[in-house]
């Protein structure tokens, strides 16, 4: 790797978090107290709805699907074309993720595709939120409502997004986010689950906490539970002190974050229309708070070759997804032609809040100057 360069994604960190990491290392109360109350409290607000704060998005997703008591066998939708984390948070409920088709204009869940797949056993679909956009939204909501499914929306990549006029997180059933090293803010690792299902809240409020009933409260308060009876299946799934110093200071920070990551989508859509082997999506709206920016590449292009080129130069690119049906785990016996033909022409180009107007001139430079035809 050549030096400088520039990455995919990153954290973007300043001495305030520092500051409060060393805090709460200071205060030597590194578990789950005030300060995971207090970030919860935040996003509660930045909501107008209650969320709970856990270990991952990941876990925000498994408890959630917990939550729905679905059984063994019970099917879950959810489009092929997202991170591993949805499909396994899915077989780690017990339930079988049914891969679904994407529409090639939006990258989201195909509802016609999801349709067919459809059977007695159909319990919920979990809309992705693929790159921030979640142009799809009202169209899920209205399929849920036709055939009586949960919905869990995998709003990883959608934090700070609107749909229509309505903040991503703030309606609808249960919706998951993330709070991982590169997400639109992070805390290290940890995510949040966002619901007016009263239900839903308790249930994963106590199901992160191994199960025990109310000891999220004791843990507010600076105590535990030690007398308790549990019912049900729970897991260390909550979020340390730690993780939520540093996600209350990202908080505050997040009207910076989102601005810079529309302003770099700008300039890349502005300035990529003069690479004619590129093209890219028009999902990338004014009111999406983009996660990863995202290009198609004209099919003469190699895109391996085309990946090299480009770290030779220093620049680090990705792939979103390596579709999770042609996974061994996740195998199923029929095709989603649409996913299979659009994934091997996926570019993922780097987005972070560090990047600099003269990276972005580069990196389109870069991808100018590759000459595709050897
Ligand atoms: C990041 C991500 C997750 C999982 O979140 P973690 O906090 O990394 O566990 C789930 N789904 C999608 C689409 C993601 O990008």
């Amino acid at each position: 790797m050549v030096e400088n360069t520039i990455r995919l994604s990153k954290s973007c960190l300043s001495t305030s978090e520092d500051n409060a990491v060393l805090d709460v290392l200071h205060r030597e109360y590194l578990g789950m107290g005030q300060d995971v109350k207090e970030f919860e409290d935040q996003l509660s607000q930045f909501f107008s709805r209650p969320a709970i704060c856990v270990s991952s998005g990941t876990a925000a997703l498994h408890l959630s699907l917990q939550a729905l008591h679905l059984s063994p066998g019970d099917e879950v939708l959810v489009p092929s074309l997202t991170y591993l984390a949805s499909f396994q948070a899915i077989s780690a409920s017990g339930a079988t993720p049914i891969a679904c088709d994407v529409l090639s204009s939006s990258l989201s869940i195909d509802l016609d595709d999801a349709a067919s797949r459809i059977t007695r056993r159909t319990k919920a679909i979990m809309p992705v939120h693929y790159a921030g956009s979640a142009s799809s939204l009202r169209y899920v909501y209205i399929f849920a409502n036709k055939y009586s499914l949960r919905v869990v929306e995998d709003s990883a990549h959608a934090f700070g997004s609107y749909f229509d006029s309505k903040l991503v997180g703030s309606f609808g059933d249960i919706s998951c986010f993330s709070f991982d090293g590169i997400k639109n803010i992070t805390c290290g690792e940890g995510g949040c689950i966002v619901s007016s299902d009263p239900e839903v809240l308790q249930n994963v409020s106590d199901s992160r906490l191994l199960g025990v009933k109310n000891d999220s409260l004791q843990r507010y308060a600076g105590n535990r539970s030690w007398n308790f009876d549990v019912e049900s299946q729970g897991w260390r799934y909550h979020m340390s002190n730690i993780n939520a110093a540093i996600g209350k200071v990202q908080l505050s920070r997040f009207p910076l974050f989102s601005h810079k990551r529309q302003h770099i989508v700008k300039m890349y859509n502005d300035l990529l229309s003069r690479v004619a082997y590129i093209s890219c999506f028009d999902f990338y709206h004014d009111n999406i708070v983009p996660h990863i920016y995202v290009v198609s590449l004209s099919s003469q292009v190699n895109r391996d070759h085309l990946r090299d080129y480009l770290l030779s130069l220093g620049i680090q690119t990705g792939l979103h997804y390596p579709p999770n049906h042609l996974h061994s785990l996740y195998s199923c016996d029929y095709s989603l032609p649409m996913t299979e033909q659009l994934f091997p022409h996926l570019l993922t180009l780097p987005l972070h809040y560090d990047l600099t107007d003269s990276d972005i001139i580069h990196i389109v430079d870069s991808l100018s100057s590759y000459s595709y035809s050897y």
